[in-house]
């Protein structure tokens, strides 16, 4: 076991796109990461290490699968038992499946929901008895969860509507020991799960979507990890069960 005073953060979906990103920001910044990796994904965890190793950080790379209560208490006490501490949890691992109304099958339904809406609640339920004051949860949502209707994505949207509130009840429950809960609602950005076609926009609709967006372009993984990364710094320290949308203004246009 390591112990330390520099902060550790566990997150899922680390190996690509936004929690990728954050876990680079993380280790330029002197937080150690224990990087949930999903090993069912094509996304080489090895190659992702590597570019961590290179911000200069120190990350324990775990293999986790947030639709398993199993996975994600081995996740959270291995990173523990390693570091010794634990002081930001975040909840980013996600899917996004289309699927018409008609097609929306009751498995298909569940498997969407146990990732991306029973995913967060177990990665804090695992970390919640490690967590003491100055701790710090997000979770990451979606702009499809409230703000913006997506057509086919009505089992995403639901999952992603779900998680501020998940946010907002436990900023009040863990609020004595000095814990806080946001969460992050970003709009389109540019990563692995909205660069696949078949699910999402693609490289195509992205670049026509950018013109609509007031900043004119699509997010970066890194817009953010950037805003992740102030949520659980003390430059964050009286806010709590918020959600911030991220979206280069698309939803206030
Ligand atoms: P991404 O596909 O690069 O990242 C998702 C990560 O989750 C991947 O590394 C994947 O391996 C992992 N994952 C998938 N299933 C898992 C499971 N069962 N257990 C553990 N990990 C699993 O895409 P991203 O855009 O970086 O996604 C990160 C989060 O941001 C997701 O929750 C996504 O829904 C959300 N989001 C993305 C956008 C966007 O435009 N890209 C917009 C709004 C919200």
């Amino acid at each position: 076991m390591t112990i330390s005073s520099q902060p550790v953060a566990a997150i899922s979906g680390a190996a690509s796109g936004i929690g990728l990103a954050l876990a680079t920001l993380y280790a330029r910044r002197g937080v150690r990461v224990i990087a949930g990796y999903y090993p069912d994904d094509p996304h080489d965890p090895a190659a992702a290490a590597a570019q961590v190793e290179a911000a200069g950080g120190e990350a324990l790379w775990l293999p986790l699968d947030v639709a398993d209560t199993a996975s994600v208490d081995a996740f959270i006490s291995q990173g523990v038992n390693h570091f010794g501490r634990l002081d930001y949890v975040i909840a980013n691992a996600g899917i996004l499946r289309c699927s018409p109304i008609e097609e929306m099958s009751d498995e298909r339904w569940n498997a969407m929901l146990n990732v991306d809406l029973t995913g967060v609640m177990r990665c804090f339920r695992a970390a919640a008895r490690h967590l003491g004051d100055g701790a710090s949860l997000v979770a990451i949502s979606s702009i499809a969860g409230g703000v913006y209707g997506w057509q086919e994505h009505a089992h995403y949207a639901a999952a992603k509507a779900a998680v501020p509130g998940i946010c907002r009840s436990l900023a009040v429950e863990l609020a004595p020991r000095g814990v806080r809960c946001n969460a992050v609602i970003p709009g389109l950005i540019e990563t692995p799960q909205s660069l696949d076609k078949q699910n999402s926009l693609g490289p195509e609709g992205l670049a026509k979507a950018a013109k609509s967006i007031p900043l004119q372009r699509v997010g970066r993984p890194e817009d953010i990890a950037r805003v992740v990364a102030f949520l659980t710094s003390a430059e964050s320290s009286y806010l709590t069960g918020q959600s911030l949308i991220v979206d280069g203004g698309l939803t206030v246009r």
